[in-house]
Parts: C-alpha cells; sequence; structure tokens
C-alpha cells in the first residue's frame, strides 16, 4: 500500500493540482485554516482533488479570512479502486448519511439513489451525499471520490443496465447460501451491488431482478441485516472475493 500518513489532516479542494500552482482560498477554507486549525503562514497540509493524486501544500499570505495555498509536492499518485456502482435504495438521512461514508470507504466508483416501491423517504440530498462521500474521503485518506448520481427507479435502472456489469442482488428472501461461493462464481470486472430499502423489496421487485440474466442474487445469512449494515457487509464481501482486497 502506498506510504500513508495517517495524522496527517487532508483536505479536498475541487482545483486542479499540479506542482507550483496557487490557489487562493475561498473565506470558507480561509476561515477554517487560519481560525479554525490556526495554521500560520509555512504551515503545510495534504490537499486532494479526486483526480491528481495527494500533495502536500503551503499555507502563504495568511490573514484574518484570507490565506493562498501553494502546492510543494505529491506526495501520492492518484489511485483507482474496484469498479464497484453501489446502487441503493435512499434511507432516512442518518442512516444515509452513515451509507454513503461507508461505501465511500470500502473503495465505490459510483453512489446511485434507486428508487423501490418501499422507499419511505422523499428526495435525496444529492449535495449531502456529495460532502458525505468528501468527508469519508478526506477522513480515511481515500483518493477517488465516488461519483453521485441522480435517483433513478428501479425499473429503468434494470431496462438500461449493461449485461457486461454483473448486479450483486443483496436479496432478504435469498435461500441461505453461502455468498462467498456465490460471489466466487462471478468473474471479477465491472461490478454492481444493490442494497434494498428498510422494508425490503417488494415481490414483483424480487421476481423483476431474478430475471435477470445479469443479477446474481446473494444471501447475506440466516439474519435480516439492517440496510445500512447490509451494505458494509455486501461490500466487504464483494471487495474480498472479486474485489481490492484480494492479494494481487
Ligand atoms: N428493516 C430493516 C432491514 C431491511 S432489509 C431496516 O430497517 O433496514 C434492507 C435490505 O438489506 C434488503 O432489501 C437487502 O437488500 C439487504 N439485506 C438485509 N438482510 C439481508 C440478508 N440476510 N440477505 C441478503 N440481503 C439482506
Amino acid at each position: 500500500m502506498a506510504p500513508y500518513d495517517f495524522a496527517a489532516r487532508r483536505h479536498y479542494l475541487s482545483d486542479d493540482l499540479a506542482e507550483g500552482t496557487e490557489i487562493v482560498c475561498n473565506t470558507s477554507q480561509a476561515d477554517y485554516f487560519v481560525n479554525v486549525l490556526r495554521l500560520k503562514s509555512g504551515s503545510t497540509i495534504l490537499v486532494f482533488n479526486g483526480r491528481d493524486g495527494e500533495w502536500r501544500a503551503e499555507l502563504s499570505q495568511v490573514k484574518r479570512n484570507d490565506c493562498t495555498l501553494t502546492m510543494l509536492q505529491q506526495v501520492r499518485p492518484q489511485a483507482s479502486g474496484p469498479d464497484i456502482h453501489y446502487l441503493f435504495a435512499p434511507l432516512k438521512q442518518a442512516r444515509l448519511d452513515y451509507m454513503v461514508q461507508k461505501a465511500t470507504e470500502m473503495g465505490v466508483a459510483v453512489l446511485r439513489p434507486v428508487i423501490t416501491q418501499r422507499t419511505n423517504v422523499d428526495g435525496v440530498n444529492l449535495e449531502r451525499m456529495r460532502g458525505n462521500a468528501i468527508e469519508a474521503a478526506e477522513q480515511c485518506g481515500i483518493l477517488r471520490i465516488p461519483m453521485v448520481e441522480e435517483p433513478v427507479k428501479l425499473g429503468p435502472v434494470l431496462d438500461e443496465w449493461d449485461p457486461a456489469r454483473a448486479l450483486i442482488y443483496c436479496d432478504e428472501a435469498a435461500s441461505e447460501h453461502s455468498p462467498v461461493e456465490t460471489l466466487a462464481g462471478v468473474a471479477s470486472g465491472p461490478m454492481g451491488v444493490l442494497v434494498g430499502p428498510e422494508g425490503g423489496f417488494g415481490t414483483e421487485e424480487q421476481d423483476m431482478l431474478r430475471r435477470q440474466s445479469f443479477v446474481v442474487p446473494i444471501s447475506l445469512g440466516p439474519r435480516v441485516l439492517r440496510a445500512d449494515t447490509a451494505a458494509v457487509a455486501a461490500l466487504a464481501l464483494v471487495n474480498a472475493v472479486l474485489g481490492d482486497w484480494r492479494s494481487n
């Protein structure tokens, strides 16, 4: 694994990052660096943008609500990650915040809210989801920020699905069978993982999913897990058997 400085603080920036790049911080950035972190001119921090790797940057021209960051050197190259699209029925806010952060830590490339029959939330705050993904990336040193996509109904998701991408369907009604054995039969490559809502999938949805050639139903054991727990369990299994937790 690339050298990772656990102690250092990391901050997400949207700007392009290259040697010598100078970024004049916006008010909220300056307020955080200067007044919250109390950094001074000459202090250095780690920054990333999800595209150009991780950079050590130096603060300069520090005033009350103003500072400039200069990119000194790239300390970690841009990392990729497993080609996993995580599809999920949106949950109520706190649980959704948690699930987005955990899926980001699990290295997913895409976060895709899917509206199912029993989804019981009105609308999804995509900016909040993106903020949670960035916060998880800052805390865990993850360099690839997952794409956050617009919510889509389950039917159209399946109609437009690329059959070359296996869709691992966490099926709470699945007969008990080792998910490790099931996943071991899946070719590694582009994948989707689907977790349902608090009320589970409807029977018509279960039938629709099981009819698809690209869908791989898996059981997550004999107990029904909360949806946010299922997210972590499923993504851990998929990463361990098919993703980037396998030894190279
Ligand atoms: N009522 C609980 C559990 C709902 S089940 C809650 O409030 O979250 C939510 C989703 O998690 C299911 O649709 C399924 O995708 C997944 N899941 C939970 N337990 C599972 C199991 N034992 N096997 C497979 N998937 C499971």
